[in-house]
């Protein structure tokens, strides 16, 4: 069965939820506007009903007394005989019947001694004496002598009343004068206006909308070609980009949507030239290996022999240069997991780690006294590529040596070797992906392993360091290590488990 909220549920575009939240608002506004302003009114114009009623009542005892009247309240004493020299109370209340005449919505009558007897003599909407029950009402509830004020709802109609008794002395006669307001008839002007009033404010909320609808159009319109043109961006057509149009939080997204797109154009195109170099990285010993293979004279053991070492000799390179190209995707896709290390622990180890390597003597030249927020094992291996390449490329039995250094900004994990150095041209080509040294001397090599270590030191948002001559290079590794000590000394555990303080 569909449920009733089902509407809720479905999708509702952007435009329609900010009008729909527009409209609520607007109309929630003026109808609490409308309510509020209904009560007041309502309140205010049955105030001005009960100040008239009181006011019919002073005239009424002026008119029995023959003074001007003073004050407005319904507390005052009952008419009584003054100077006016009325005869009777029947005489007093024709006179006040006679004198006090109602206005709109207005209505009065005289009772002696329990009975409707006087009218005004003007035309009235409603008249009092055709409701018994409500005249006797008055003359109870007056019995006492007190002045009263009260509501009667019948059907006749909703009245709003006040009833005074009038007396002259002498007079035997009990007369009551009342005046009334028909309430229904007052408050229906009041109802008519705010009618009209929910009428018009019905009209705006249609303007409103109308308007809301066009203005939202608008202002989302550069978000529905953000997406449109986003969507006519693909891998094959990345070159596209968003016009920026205005100063605002929309061209800000799409600024930001340029800026991810640049990136990942970067990413892609990078990507791209990854497979171009290993096609071609792997093309020189497969055509190697090939070609042997080809000439290979099956009935001559040597020659089977030679090949199959030539062979195995290119499959192991070619594995190498998977294992180097796998290593570097790892280090420039992933961030390092850093923890707060001490830099002279990992010199001391990195140093124990390289100096078996054959062929060299290695020295340990300086250690740095500093921790650093670093990924041990990503700087460990970059660290030992640097040394490895100083063994591969300086002569035998020459010294290499190893060393941490800090200036309290950075630290600097460093390796000098004595061998022929980087000619000055190719100091930013061997950092480049299968970058060598044109024949790199007959050494074998991908060319992939600065790349890594300039990768790990990236990645730890530092650097790189060369310095070199023909009689030596001193490649570095540098990472901040300052801000760590403010910020991360907080948050990084140390590598045995606890969190420096
Ligand atoms: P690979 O050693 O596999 O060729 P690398 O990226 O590690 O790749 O090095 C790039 C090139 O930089 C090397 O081919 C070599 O010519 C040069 N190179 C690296 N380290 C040294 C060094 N310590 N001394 C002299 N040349 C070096």
């Amino acid at each position: 069965m569909a449920s009733p909220l089902r509407f809720l549920k479905t999708r509702w575009s952007v435009r329609s939820r900010i009008l729909a939240s527009m409209l609520l608002v607007a109309a929630l506004g003026m109808a609490s506007a409308n309510a509020v302003a209904f009560i007041i009114q309502r309140e205010r114009t049955l105030a001005d009903v009960d100040d008239r009623l009181v006011s019919r009542v002073d005239a009424a005892r002026s008119v029995v007394t023959g003074e001007v009247p003073t004050t407005s309240t319904t507390d005052a004493a009952p008419a009584t005989p003054g100077t006016a020299g009325f005869a009777t109370t029947s005489a007093a209340l024709e006179a006040v019947l006679a004198r006090v005449l109602p206005s709109t919505n207005e209505s009065s009558l005289g009772i002696i001694d329990g009975k409707a007897r006087y009218v005004p003599g003007i035309e009235i909407g409603f008249h009092l004496e055709d409701d018994p029950a409500f005249v006797d009402r008055v003359v109870a509830e007056v019995a006492d002598g007190s002045v009263r004020l009260g509501t009667s709802v019948s059907a006749s109609g909703q009245w709003r009343y006040i009833a005074t008794p009038i007396a002259v002395t002498g007079s035997p006669e009990e007369g009551i004068y009342v005046a009334a307001v028909d309430i229904g008839a007052e408050l229906r002007d009041l109802e008519d206006a705010f009618t009209t009033y929910m009428l018009v404010a019905l009209a705006a909320l249609v303007a409103i909308g109308l308007v809301g609808w066009f203005v939202a159009g608008r202002l989302l319109r550069p978000i529905r070609q953000l997406r449109a043109a986003a969507s006519r961006i693909t891998a094959s057509d990345r070159k596209e980009r968003i016009p920026v149009v205005g100063q605002d939080d929309v061209s800000e997204l799409t600024a930001t949507i340029n800026d991810m797109l640049d990136r990942l154009d970067t990413a892609l195109t990078g990507q791209r030239q990854l497979l171009d170099d290993v096609r071609h990285e792997l093309k020189t010993p497969i055509t190697i290996v090939r070609g042997h293979l080809e000439l290979l004279d099956s009935r001559n053991v040597s020659d089977v022999e030679s090949t199959r070492a030539l062979a195995i000799d290119e499959l192991d390179r070619m594995a190498g240069l998977v294992d180097d190209i796998e290593s570097l995707a790892e280090t420039q896709g992933a961030h390092p997991v850093r923890v707060l290390v001490d830099v002279d622990d990992l010199t001391a180890e990195v140093f124990a780690k390289a100096s078996v390597i054959p062929g060299h003597e290695w020295a340990l030249a300086e250690v740095a006294r500093v921790t650093a927020p670093l990924d041990p094992s990503r700087i460990t291996q970059a660290w030992l590529q640097l040394a490895d390449n100083a063994a591969k490329y300086s002569d035998t039995g020459t010294i290499i040596e190893i060393g941490s250094a800090t200036d309290g900004i950075e630290v600097e994990f460093w390796v000098a070797d004595r061998g022929p150095g980087i000619p000055l041209d190719a100091r930013a080509r061997i950092f480049e992906r299968f970058g060598r040294v044109d024949g790199s001397r007959g050494i074998r090599g991908s060319g992939l392993g600065l790349p890594i270590v300039a990768a790990i030191a990236k990645a730890h948002g530092g650097r790189v360091s060369l310095v070199s001559s023909p009689s030596g290079s001193r490649f570095g590794i540098v990472v901040p290590v300052a801000h760590a000590e403010a910020s991360i000394h907080d948050t990084l555990p140390l590598p045995n488990g606890t969190v420096a303080q």
